[in-house]
């Protein structure tokens, strides 16, 4: 039997997130993964930064090995949190001295934790609009900033997150990244609300490949993600068989990114855990091979 033929449509555009390795041997799987999911030829490569700030050198080491040994893109994320402006300043000099043109502007969550109320630090940037306009004042930067398709937790309304959002693009922001989600139509709804509010940059969907169902279900319910029912049921009993939730969750990714696609999306940013694997298969069932696979 043969395959259709897969419709002529572009090739969709792909970034992978990074996080910083904390061990010897988190930073081999991390190496491991960034060789391996460079020949999909990401549009750029981003690492995370801690909670209260944790990781600031651990990430702008890696940020800096991508600028050194790799073709790739970095993107580095950064936070307001724990710090003053002249802080995180000097970071931001660092990251231009260093060659890096790209960061992912964000408030951050409280120190004390997620459902806290979040204080500014005293003498630091407010926010991740605050932040986005420190960051331009510093550098001609490109800048990428966070945003929420079920509403941040601590935005009161639509309008007041959407303002927020508007906020940032007005301080030099010009790409938004999801938080993760799992309903193509969460995606869609939010799209049409942010349109509607005059928001036009690209709103990136991203994509969470995690196989660890329990885990993902509490990241999900501290920061406001909802998980169909029909996840639960998808992954229930497989809690000892890794290999499958692996094979699930691909699928669930795969699913997700082609609905996305079928309604005009054509960007992708997957939160890869630092395994490229389930990046890989994912980008496969999208279309997305190897760049030298590809017909010139
Ligand atoms: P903002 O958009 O600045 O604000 C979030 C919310 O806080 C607003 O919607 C609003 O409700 C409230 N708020 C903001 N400013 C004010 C104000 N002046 N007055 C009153 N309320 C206000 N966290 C990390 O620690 N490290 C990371 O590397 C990281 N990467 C992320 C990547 C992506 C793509 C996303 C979506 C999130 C990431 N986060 C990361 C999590 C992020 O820090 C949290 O979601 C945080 O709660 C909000 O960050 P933000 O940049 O969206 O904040």
């Amino acid at each position: 039997m043969t395959q259709p033929p897969r419709e002529a449509v572009a090739r969709p555009k792909v970034s992978f997130e990074f996080f910083p390795p904390k061990s010897e041997e988190m930073e081999e799987r991390l190496w491991d993964s960034i060789s391996r999911l460079e020949p999909m030829d990401p549009a750029f490569v981003s690492v995370t930064y801690g909670a209260g700030g944790s990781t600031r050198d651990r990430t702008h080491r890696t940020v800096r090995r991508i600028v050194k040994e790799t073709g790739l893109k970095p993107a580095a994320h950064l936070t307001c949190v724990c710090a003053t402006k002249d802080e995180i300043n000097e970071v931001i000099r660092d990251y231009w001295d260093a060659g890096v043109r790209h960061i992912v502007a964000l408030r951050g969550d409280p120190p004390e934790g997620i459902g806290e109320t979040y204080q500014p630090y005293p003498g630091g940037y407010i926010n991740a609009a605050d932040l986005a306009g420190g960051i331009k004042t510093i550098g001609d930067f490109e800048i990428s900033v966070g945003c929420y398709p079920e509403k941040h937790p601590e935005s009161p309304t639509w309008d007041y997150d959407l303002d927020l959002l508007k906020q940032k693009i007005d301080n030099g922001a010009t790409r938004a990244i999801t938080q993760f989600f799992f309903d193509p139509e969460v995606f869609f709804r939010y799209r049409e609300r942010a349109v509607k509010a005059g928001i036009d940059i690209p709103i990136v969907p991203g994509i969470m490949l995690q196989p660890n169902f329990k885990g993902l279900t509490r990241m999900a319910s501290m920061c406001g993600a909802s998980i169909p029912s029909w996840m639960d049921e998808l992954y229930e009993g497989l809690d000892e068989d890794v290999k499958t939730r692996e094979m699930v969750t691909a699928n669930i990714a795969a699913n997700l990114c082609t609905e996305l696609a079928r309604g005009g999306v054509d960007q992708f940013h997957f939160y890869t855990l630092n395994r490229a694997e389930l990046a890989l298969s994912t980008c496969r069932l999208l279309g997305v091979k190897p760049r030298e696979m590809e017909p010139a």
